[in-house]
């Protein structure tokens, strides 16, 4: 008997601009329509942070994906259904917008998929690829605006969480409430975080007193709330409170917060342009704070040195890097976007300490007379005491520094940090 039921996985990418929309509303859509039509939502609906080093991003480079029952032999019709959804809802009158969906079918994604969604996370791919997979495995679907959305599109079907997976329920606004400020009641926020403390994570920045589950554009999103578990969460949303009405909510399998976007290297050279990375290091020089409040110094490995920047917005996470010494054995984490007259610089994410160097300053020597510091007459002609005029040979001496900083992790509080980033308390499931 021939199978009345077929299996479709349906990706999308590229529909919002700096002015409006969010790919998880449109994905929303797509999958209220395609039930209301007659298929099922298969499991949860995969929200797919790509490459964080992306150039082409607008925010936070989501990638959307859903799979779906329906009925063998209508599939083109839930693809029509997708696009025109596509169609009605992307920011498809800003150039910089290239919306695209795609239809694979079948539960099996191909291997050479898999591993381009992967890498998707990781590096930079070309729009050629995706076209090929379309030719090469009968995958349909539509492009606008230029190509550039089908590489998000079919890293959205072939992703496979290698690096486990996390969950987030995002709650929607009505229409006439884009662009409008949110109005959220931060204790409600707190309270939830602490009544969900081992499921939820990053909800509330405690330390710049900043509710992190609200984004700050004018999207249709109202708020989105983060989970190892996706058990907990329907509760955690009913339990805000809000001025204003929620239209909807969906929860997402999301690869937030498993840090798949890290490649792990040994040498400097290895690190390539918009990739984020992790290597071992040694703090070559004094730390610093330049212009606009970013904090920067030198590490090197092998005779090659990397400068390693902690942005203002990461806040107290300077202070950390402020205490690194000449000497400290460091393991760091962070991305590599290039500019032009910029030495190669690594965007912190997060840094283990491993090693503490002693670390020592030379000062003139005291005064045996009077007890005042005493200043160099000049190389190899000694020191005389500005206060009592006495005079003598002698050497420098070495004053090791105090050093108060531990071994350990340490990372940027949780309003500065990308949505793939790991918090080092984490535990993700794994497949
Ligand atoms: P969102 O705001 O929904 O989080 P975004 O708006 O930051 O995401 P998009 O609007 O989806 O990002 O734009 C990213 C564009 O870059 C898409 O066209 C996508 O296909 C493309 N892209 C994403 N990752 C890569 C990559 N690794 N290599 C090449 N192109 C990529």
């Amino acid at each position: 008997m021939q199978d009345i039921n077929s299996f479709i996985k349906i990706g999308v990418d590229d529909t919002d601009s700096p002015y409006g929309m969010c790919t998880t509303y449109v994905m929303h859509k797509i999958i209220q329509s395609i039930e209301e039509n007659g298929g099922k939502l298969y499991g949860f609906p995969n929200l797919v942070r790509l490459n964080p080093s992306c150039p082409y991003k607008t925010r936070g480079n989501a990638a959307l994906s859903a799979a779906f029952i329906v009925e063998a032999g209508n599939e083109s019709k839930y693809l029509d259904i997708a696009t025109d959804m596509v169609f009605k809802l992307s920011e498809i009158s800003h150039p910089k917008t290239n919306p695209a969906v795609l239809m694979l079918k079948g539960e099996l994604v191909p291997m050479d998929i898999v591993e381009f969604s992967r890498n998707a996370v990781k590096r930079i791919l070309n729009i050629e690829s995706a076209l090929n997979f379309m030719k090469k495995y009968d995958i349909n679907g539509v492009a606008i605006n230029g190509s550039r959305g089908l590489v998000g599109a079919m890293a959205a079907l072939g992703y496979d969480f290698p690096s486990g997976y996390t969950y987030e329920i995002i709650a929607y606004r009505s229409e006439n409430m884009w662009g409008k400020p949110r109005v959220i009641d931060r204790e409600s926020v707190i309270k939830m975080d602490a009544q969900t403390q081992n499921c939820t994570f990053d909800n509330y920045d405690y330390y710049n007193d900043e509710i992190k589950i609200a984004p700050h554009t004018p999207c249709p999103v109202l708020v989105g709330i983060r989970s190892i578990d996706y058990k907990c969460l329907k509760i955690a949303l009913k339990s805000l409170k809000f001025d204003e009405s929620i239209v909807g909510y969906r929860i997402y399998k999301t690869n937030q917060a498993t840090d798949d976007h890290i490649i792990p290297i040994t040498y400097i050279e290895q690190i390539e342009p918009y990739t984020s990375i992790t290597i071992e290091v040694k703090v070559k020089s004094l730390p610093s704070t330049e212009k606009g409040g970013h904090t920067f110094l030198y590490a090197e490995k092998n005779g090659k040195e990397l400068r390693l920047a902690a942005y203002e917005p990461t806040k107290q996470f300077r202070n950390i890097i402020m205490q690194l010494r000449p000497g400290d054995k460091i393991r760091v984490y962070g991305s590599y976007n290039p500019k032009e007259g910029e030495p190669k610089t690594l965007n912190l994410e997060k840094i283990e300490i491993l090693e503490i160097a002693q670390y020592g300053k030379f000062f003139n020597p005291v005064c045996p007379a009077c007890g005042h510091r005493m200043k160099s007459e000049g190389k190899e002609k000694g020191y005389q005491c500005p206060k009592c005029k006495y005079r003598m040979t002698g050497s420098k001496e070495l004053k090791f520094e105090n050093r108060v900083i531990s071994i350990g992790m340490y990372e940027v509080p949780s309003r500065a940090r990308r949505h793939l980033s790991k918090p080092f308390y984490l535990t993700v499931k794994k497949n």
